[in-house]
């Protein structure tokens, strides 16, 4: 049976590219970066390149960019790793509702241990208001961390501008960037990022490893305490191959960036068009240039998503009612709550994400499949059944 993938936010595949040139360091490559021989010398030199790969796709230093353990590493060691260093200056940091878990959950952790945190609320298309975020720093507050753009409905937040308050205010800036590397141009600098978060695996990359992106003179704790590997800061033998893949897929997804972009947003318009031909749905998230190129999150009034989940992976289409770290979970997706909507119109709602292997007739396949399964389901619940007899 064919197989539409359509679940780039939860994972991509490793691009051949990429894998090719992994595979070397899982062999004869195999020396420790931290010894002294020559394929010991070797791997410490394709771990700088890398390195130097990244550098160049943020626009920030070879030194200023830490290898870690994923996405949720790296925002773990940003979020606990700056609370602990600016103890001293203030207990209070800034977020997002509609923020990933690696960050809420963070930050609830550090709640429970005398931190304050302030989370913004959201517009009805994910966006926070910039005089609520001037509004909540105060002399206490030592962090802002926002994630640039949302993992379930695409909202790109106007990193510029943050960066930009945050640098007059004196409070350091951290941008989960998961999925806007690869899909949004990002440059630290001119952004006034001061850390920033990237994984592996959401950017054609291996899965378990990602970076932090710590500016020239932030002062920070580490998480990972042991050897003296990534300059003292992040213990543990390199994850060399797993590094070497992220250093190869980041070059080739910034590389390619405007005609990724523009194909994807083709392709994105095209399904959400499809898909609001089906009566009584709704797109979640913007529209335009301020919504991630690959990223379609549309609801359908009276249903369960788990239950069009269902029914899709039964055509052979992969998608996702919200976060895949969600899926199993009952409660609505805290993105969904947060952009207004109630817990019934949050439960049915599919999240679609494309990438570089999406085809037009992937696109056309969900929007022929999809209305049928919707009509199927509307018949089985009882709300639809419901809402038909007060109609007449
Ligand atoms: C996937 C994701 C993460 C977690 O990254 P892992 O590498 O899976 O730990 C964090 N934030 C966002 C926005 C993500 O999409």
């Amino acid at each position: 049976m064919k197989t539409v993938y359509m679940d780039y936010a939860a994972t991509t595949y490793v691009k051949p590219e990429v894998l090719e040139e992994m595979l070397p360091f899982f062999t004869e490559k195999f020396g420790n970066p931290s010894s002294f021989y020559g394929i010991s010398r070797e791997t410490k030199m394709a771990i700088d390149k890398a390195r130097g790969q990244v550098a160049k796709a943020l626009n920030c230093d070879p030194s200023e960019v830490y290898y870690t353990g994923g996405g949720s590493e790296a925002d773990n060691w940003a979020i606990k790793g700056i609370a602990a260093a600016y103890k001293n200056k203030g207990n209070h940091i800034i977020t997002a509702k509609t923020e990933h878990h690696a960050v809420l959950h963070t930050c609830e952790y550090l709640e429970k241990n005398g931190y304050e945190v302030t989370y913004l609320d959201v517009d009805e298309e994910g966006f926070i208001n910039l005089e609520d975020l001037k509004n909540a720093i105060t002399d206490k507050t030592i962090l802002v961390t926002i994630m640039f753009a949302n993992n379930e409905i695409g909202t790109i937040a106007p990193i510029k501008e943050i960066g930009a308050i945050c640098k007059e205010r004196g409070v350091l800036f951290h941008t989960d960037a998961v999925q806007a590397v690869g899909n949004v141009k990002i440059d630290v600098k001119d952004m006034n990022i001061d850390l920033l978060s990237l994984a592996g695996h959401k950017i054609y990359g291996p899965k378990g490893i990602g970076v932090l992106y710590i500016r020239k003179g932030v002062r920070i704790h580490n998480l990972i305490h042991g050897g003296g590997q990534e300059r003292n800061r992040r213990a543990g033998t390199e994850n060399i191959a797993s590094i070497i893949g992220l250093g190869k897929a980041i070059e080739l997804a910034t590389e390619n960036l405007d005609e990724h972009i523009k194909k994807l947003t083709v392709l994105r318009d095209k399904l959400i068009d499809g898909l609001l031909t089906i009566p009584y749905s709704r797109l979640n998230g913007p529209r335009g240039d301020k919504r991630l190129p690959g990223n379609v999150n549309v609801g359908f009034e009276f249903i369960e998503g788990e239950s069009i989940l269902l029914s899709l992976d039964f055509e052979g289409v992969c998608a996702s009612s919200g976060s895949a770290c969600t899926s199993g979970s009952l409660d609505p997706s805290h993105v969904l709550l947060a952009i207004g909507l109630p817990h019934e119109k949050a439960h049915g709602s599919l999240r679609l994400t494309m990438g570089d292997g999406t085809t037009e007739e992937d696109v056309d396949y969900v929007i022929k499949t999809l209305p049928p399964i919707i009509e199927r389901l509307r018949k089985m619940s009882p709300l639809w059944t419901d809402f038909i007899k007060n109609e007449k």
